[in-house]
């Protein structure tokens, strides 16, 4: 079968033998004997069932997510959350620099997520990066300046809605990327709070678009952070093989792991109503921070935080600090100046805030 996105891997992957674990050579059924894998059949108080190793990729899993998010199962890897699904993008894609050689390249379009660009630095690949353009209270993407550099770089990561800023970019737009950028590189749209945004997900425009990789995550929507439970998701099934047979640890993901995740995707109409009351509060809270006059900006924001720029903004999150209260300072970094991030609450939480802010 035709893959775009196998053609556009380090060569070496496609060659790659994966390792062949033991779990893998047999369907596991009650009335089999495993004497096969090294594991002890002596199971601790407590702790029943823990002695022999998960299934790498549980299908009950894949099924799970697939109808979650919208897609056929075998668009599905599941990772322990979207951070190993980056990590291993760059890994697959990115060829290391060496000797007088540079690396390969990611894009990444600042002020966003800080791991693309640590992963990537960690190679050592390449980071281009093509900041968003401010217009006012929002953000847009620098499609034109996005599509020029492409040449240069494996990946593109697009997140959306982004992080820090809140921003929500257009789903034609990231098409009309994905197919400009096609043959060059892969697009990799970060949907990890996408369940807070007024638009759907990106994911039915898989199968049309082959350069297009989507990353979700439990962490934040089904507040399960703690879990580290998440899953990349493409059209392309020859690529999705490849990631779960040669990119990933042989066992990745916990069994605790695994049946929270399960508990927490059956609990869809709860985890849905939290996001709506988290929604309704980031609301109120807009409206109450925009009376006060040291906020001079609360960027638009589709997600689970406000990106907030205010006078003496590094100095307030430190007097919030010293109240207990903790908030996430980005004043110090270039595209962000003056701007505080406040992650929604419960009201009584968010309430502080505002109560810290008149007390400053
Ligand atoms: C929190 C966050 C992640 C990490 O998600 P995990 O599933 O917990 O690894 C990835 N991308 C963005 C944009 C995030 O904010």
């Amino acid at each position: 079968m035709k893959s775009a996105l196998k053609n556009l891997l380090r060569p070496h992957y496609r060659e790659l033998q994966g390792y062949v674990s033991a779990g893998m050579e047999v369907e596991k059924t009650d009335d089999l004997i495993f004497m096969n894998a090294n594991e002890n059949p002596h199971e601790l108080p407590g702790l029943a069932g823990y002695n022999r190793y998960p299934k790498p990729q549980p299908p009950e899993l894949l099924t799970a997510y697939a109808r979650l998010y919208g897609v056929a199962p075998q668009h599905v890897v599941a990772t322990r959350g979207a951070d190993e699904a980056i990590v291993t993008l760059v890994k697959l894609f990115c060829e290391p620099a060496r000797n007088e050689q540079k690396g390969e390249a990611i894009m990444i379009n600042p002020p966003t997520f800080g791991m693309y660009g640590v992963d990537a630095r960690a190679m050592p690949a390449q980071v281009i990066e093509v900041p968003l353009l401010r217009e006012g209270s929002t953000f847009c993407l620098d499609t034109d300046a996005i599509i020029a550099a492409a040449d240069q770089a494996k990946l593109i990561f697009i997140c959306s809605p982004n992080n820090p800023t809140g921003t929500s970019f257009s789903h034609d737009e990231i098409a009309a990327i994905c197919d400009a950028v096609a043959g060059k590189a892969a697009v990799v749209l970060d949907e990890t709070y996408a369940e807070f945004a007024a638009q759907d997900s990106m994911a039915e425009r898989l199968e049309a678009l082959p350069n297009l990789i989507i990353l979700r995550t439990l962490s934040k929507s089904y507040a399960l952070a703690g879990m580290r439970m998440g899953c990349l998701l493409s059209g392309d099934t020859a690529f999705v093989s490849l990631v779960k047979s040669k990119a990933l640890d042989a066992y990745p993901l916990p069994l605790e792991s695994i049946n929270a995740a399960l508990l927490a995707i059956a609990q869809k109409d709860v985890a849905m109503s939290n996001i709506e009351t988290l929604i309704a509060e980031r609301k109120r809270l807009e409206v109450a921070l925009e009376n006060n006059n040291l906020v001079k900006t609360i960027f638009e924001s589709d997600a689970n935080f406000l990106l907030v720029e205010m006078n003496r903004a590094a100095e307030f999150v430190k007097f919030c600090a010293s109240q207990n209260l903790i908030l996430r300072d980005f004043s110090t970094k270039p595209e962000t100046q003056n701007c505080i991030r406040i992650s929604i609450s419960t009201a009584t939480e968010n309430d502080k805030v505002l109560a810290l802010l008149e007390a400053f």
